[in-house]
């Protein structure tokens, strides 16, 4: 990265090394000696490693170590736990991570939670920060890369720290919901709603909680800016929410919320739509169709103006233009005010 030293990525799929070779970077880690400043993005929830404790075995593991003379796997909750000290930042991408995810929904046999919950909220790096949250299920790959480069900088010395917010969630990217952005906004706006998959409509009455989840898919797109849930038609099921999936089920069925808000929308839309109509049939037609009271298409009959409507346009005009000259109009003459012709004397 510009303005970066050269940083050394090691990583289970993506390193060329294997086996001892491939672990001994941790192990240095995990012992304090790894000489040189090391950031831990840690991706998948961490499963409670002390159920295991009577029965044996291990959730997750990555290597091997020694216990009791033997060789055992090496639990990464437990690789965690002793990198986690040294670490200059710690990062957890995807919801897995960030707040337990799918594994830790009710049931939990494995006792799952996120790396926050985990490392616990005294936890802090040793450039005193707390675990950096990039949720989403699965996280937008952008969000990530852009607050590593953010981080990475900031660790440098050459950048600012990024803002967080009080989950540790990038807050330039995870503050605003998904309906503010949604490109479906207009439709609820006007109270029309999808009854069905693959309808164009706002999808809140087919299970979508954009209106109270903090994600910028809409902004930003699933990959390259393009595609994103309500992009594709699929409504939004909270997935980068800490209530993640408990509190967005069941799946695909009208939120409780929904029965306010929709009402309300689709009360005020009726009306407010049939404004927009009317003013959208007058922005359709040119000065000359206008002046003739006729649209000399010949693609299709176009309805003339009503009277009721011409009288309603009339007044429409006069509140437009009351502070300005309407094209085509003689210039208002300016009467100067008294200050006006103070102001010329004193010259
Ligand atoms: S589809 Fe969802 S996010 Fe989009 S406008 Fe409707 S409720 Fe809001
Ligand atoms: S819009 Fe909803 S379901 Fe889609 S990525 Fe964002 S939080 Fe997840």
């Amino acid at each position: 990265m510009p303005g970066l030293p050269r940083i050394n990525l090691h990583h289970p799929v993506l390193s060329v090394e294997a086996g001892d070779e491939f672990m001994e970077p941790f192990h240095l880690a995990m012992q304090g000696k790894l000489g040189k400043q090391f950031v831990v993005v840690y991706e998948g929830s961490i499963p409670d490693e002390r159920k295991n404790d009577e029965n044996g075995g291990y959730w997750v593991a990555l290597g091997k170590h020694e216990v009791d003379g033997e060789e055992q796997p090496f639990p990464t909750a437990d690789i965690m736990a002793l990198m986690a000290p040294y670490a200059a930042a710690v990062i957890a991408i995807g919801t897995c991570a960030t707040w337990g995810g799918i594994p830790a929904a009710a049931g939990n046999v494995t006792g799952s939670m996120g790396l926050m919950d985990f490392l616990g909220e005294n936890y802090r790096s040793t450039f005193g920060l707390p675990v950096i949250n990039i949720p989403g299920c699965a996280p937008q790959g952008d969000n990530f890369t852009e607050t590593v480069a953010a981080v990475l900088m900031f660790l440098q010395g050459i950048g600012p720290l990024p803002e967080f917010d009080s989950l540790g969630r990038p807050a330039w990217l995870f503050t605003d919901t998904v309906h503010q952005t949604c490109t479906r906004g207009g439709f609820y706006e006007e109270g029309i709603f999808a009854k069905s998959f693959g309808d164009k409509q706002c999808l809140v009455e087919i299970g979508c909680w954009g209106p109270v989840v903090q994600c910028n898919i809409n902004k930003r797109g699933a990959l390259n800016h393009v595609g994103g849930c309500m992009n594709v038609g699929a409504p939004c099921i909270g997935c980068t929410m800490p209530g993640f999936p408990d509190n967005f089920s069941p799946f695909y069925t009208k939120p409780p919320g929904t029965i306010v808000s929709s009402t309300t929308s689709k009360t005020t839309g009726y009306f407010i739509r049939n404004l927009r109509r009317f003013s959208m049939m007058y922005a359709n037609r040119s000065v000359i169709w206008n002046r003739n009271n006729h649209v000399p298409s010949g693609w299709g009959h176009v309805d003339e103006a009503t009277t009721l409507q011409k009288v309603a346009h009339y007044f429409y005009n006069k509140i437009q233009f009351m502070h300005s000259v309407r094209p085509g109009a003689k210039p208002r003459t300016h009467k100067p005010s008294k200050e006006d012709m103070e102001e010329v004397k004193q010259q």
